[in-house]
């Protein structure tokens, strides 16, 4: 690696306050030339789902110290709700650790501020104020992120991604999360919201997406459209699929993303096939997106990855098929995500300990249980 030409660079640079706020590419970058002792600070990482709260305390490692979680059921849940149960379980976490920042992600789109949740499609969330009222409740700094963006953070630092500082990571799960991690930051775009790539539209008048539009790439290669394809062959009464069906208890219902993987991974041949599709279209995807981008690698995570071979190699031949230029341009690599189901969770936490440095050489204020009122 160069290094740029000192000569060329003012002698001081001013900081910025975004930097100072510990917002954008400059404040990341410091924070990597933190000293050590500052990069152990534990902190506490949140992962919002559709049916969980996941909270759980990180040290500088990436290492999960103890996890919480609860569940929450109902459909309806308001914000307030959820950000109860957030308080909640972060106080419990603070009453055993030395705690020093809070980072939350959250599936949904978050501003460039990385405060508000623009809208998020489990909680119908609106323009909602979350970083505001919780450091209001917990009095620490409080960080919020999109999911795929902490995921990705955190297969960068301690996962999959280690060592290239050009990588795009991959959710596979109801759809598809993406992020891109470009010389140690997460490129959020201008107003937060890049990396949608499941909407990108690969198939003109496809497949109904509940983006609004057809044809989404997340409506070809996700969970969802394992579980779909699976449930069309059950529709069209195709004797191939009955051994997957039994499996699934018999009832189109039974058949979930989880099923046909285990299934796959069995060996029934019909599953394999249904992966192989997914996996396809996936590389397919991934083709574009080097197009676009250019990095040198691509990790792959959430639910679907859990297939391993079986989704990554299609997608890997179906990648090397489609790539433009092929042939005369060094490829991409396609790999599994490390972290597993941890990597929003640790990602979160990781992103929020540059803040816990500044806060605490202000002033460290301790939790009080009197935040709960
Ligand atoms: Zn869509």
């Amino acid at each position: 690696m160069t290094s740029p030409n000192p000569a060329s660079r003012p002698a001081t640079r001013p900081v910025t306050l975004p930097t100072l706020l510990g917002i954008g590419p400059r404040a990341e970058r410091r924070r990597r030339t933190l000293p050590v002792g500052l990069l152990r600070l534990p902190t506490v990482g949140i992962d919002i789902g559709g049916t969980k709260v996941v909270a759980g305390v990180v040290d500088g490692e990436g290492r999960v110290l103890e996890k919480l979680r609860t569940d929450t059921p109902h459909k309806s849940r308001s914000p307030k709700v959820v950000e109860d149960i957030i308080v909640e379980l972060v106080l419990q976490l603070a009453d055993r650790h030395d705690v020093h920042a809070v980072g939350i992600g959250a599936a949904g789109w978050v501003d460039a501020e990385r405060s508000k949740v623009l809208f998020s499609p489990h909680l119908n969330w609106r323009n909602e104020p979350l970083q505001e009222a919780l450091s209001a409740r917990l009095r620490f700094p409080v960080v919020v992120e999109n999911d795929a963006n902490a995921a990705a953070w955190a297969e960068w630092r301690f996962g999959a991604g280690r060592g290239e500082d050009h990588m795009v990571m991959l959710t596979l799960g109801t759809g598809i999360g993406g992020a891109v991690v470009r010389d140690g930051y997460v490129d959020r775009g201008k107003y937060g919201l890049a990396g949608e790539f499941g909407h990108m539209q690969v198939v003109p008048g496809g497949h109904r997406c509940p983006c609004g539009n057809r044809g989404c790439w997340e409506q070809y290669s996700s969970g969802n459209a394992l579980v779909r394809e699976a449930r069309s062959l059950v529709a069209e009464e195709s004797p191939v699929v009955e051994p997957l069906l039994a499996r699934a208890g018999g009832t189109p219902d039974g058949l979930t993303g989880p099923l046909v993987t285990e299934a796959a991974r069995a060996g029934d041949p019909v599953a394999v096939e249904l992966l192989y599709d997914i996996g396809t279209w996936l590389g397919v995807g991934i083709a574009n997106l080097a197009a676009a981008l250019d990095p040198g690698r691509f990790v792959v995570g959430g639910g679907v990855s859990e297939a391993g071979d079986l989704l990554i190699v299609p997608a890997q031949e179906a990648f090397r098929r489609t790539l433009s230029g092929r042939g005369f341009r060094p490829e991409a690599q396609i790999v599994h995500a490390a972290l597993g189901n941890e990597a929003g969770l640790v990602g979160a936490a990781d992103l929020a300990r540059q803040v816990a440095r500044r806060f605490r050489t202000i002033k460290r204020h301790r939790v009080e249980r009197a935040a709960l009122s």
